[in-house]
């Protein structure tokens, strides 16, 4: 099947569709400058190896170094800014329809795109968590910016270290979150997989539960992935060229 033709298929499963879930990963916010560290033009992450710095054990036991590695990570996803992929699932959820983002990346670019249901599997930047009395703290809002320009950010109230709200290697995916997606994979008439290689587990299994629960799914990216041969269409693309595309038709239809 050709890239339009593919297109037009996925186009008509969405037009059918009440309830879609849209599962995105790094190839999502490529085209907003974050580079995939899995991938090997990863500058942000190329002097440093990602798996060792940024797991929960380099947290724990140099949290300095640690926070000397994400402070200026954490100040480039919270300067970055949707593109548009990011505005094609807005786009979709003004159609009416239900759409449920479940995303693996951690840098709010659905939530700055204006899409309302966005369940973060992997967590966020944005937020700082005691390892002490669990209070959360948005480091995005007017005061709290200068905790994350501490050495080593500690809590107001208790003084324990402050860790982000971001998933780590190393550490279990948040709970609540975790289940939110799948339930939201079992429910949904569509499943459009974008921008993700599908590589990291648990997150690659989502796809499966809307497999088994008989929904379409839609698969878009710029190279194969594991599940596209058990996707009821797969389109092979940039997430910014096609789902503007696919949002754009889907609406056209009404
Ligand atoms: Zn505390």
């Amino acid at each position: 099947m050709d890239a339009t033709a593919a297109i037009r298929r996925a186009v008509e499963l969405i037009h059918h569709g009440a309830r879609i879930v849209a599962f995105t990963g790094a190839g999502f916010s490529t085209a907003s400058g974050i580079p995939d560290f899995r991938s090997a033009e990863g500058g942000l992450w190329s002097k440093i190896d990602p798996m060792e710095v940024a797991s929960l054990s380099a947290f724990r036991f140099t949290p300095e170094r640690f926070y000397d590695w994400a402070r200026p990570l954490a100040a480039r996803l919270s300067a970055a800014e949707p593109n548009p992929a990011h505005f094609a699932l807005r786009a979709l959820e003004r159609t009416g329809r239900e759409v449920t983002v479940i995303t693996q990346n951690i840098d709010n670019l659905h939530q700055k795109a204006g899409s309302s249901r966005v369940i973060e599997i992997h967590g966020s930047f944005r937020t700082l968590i005691c390892t002490g009395c669990r209070r959360r703290f948005d480091t995005e809002t007017e005061i709290e910016p200068r905790l994350l320009e501490m050495r080593i950010p500690l809590c107001p109230h208790c003084r324990s270290i402050l860790k982000p709200g971001a998933t780590l290697f190393g550490e279990d995916l948040p709970r609540d979150s975790w289940q939110a997606a799948a339930a939201a994979c079992r429910e949904c008439d569509v499943m459009i997989v974008a921008g993700t290689a599908l590589e990291v587990y648990p997150a690659a299994e989502l796809p499966e539960i809307a497999v088994r629960n008989r929904a379409a799914v839609i698969s878009v990216n710029i190279s194969p992935t594991p599940l596209e041969p058990r996707a009821s269409v797969a389109v092979r693309g940039r997430v910014e060229h096609v789902l503007p595309t696919i949002a754009a038709e889907v609406k056209a239809l009404g």
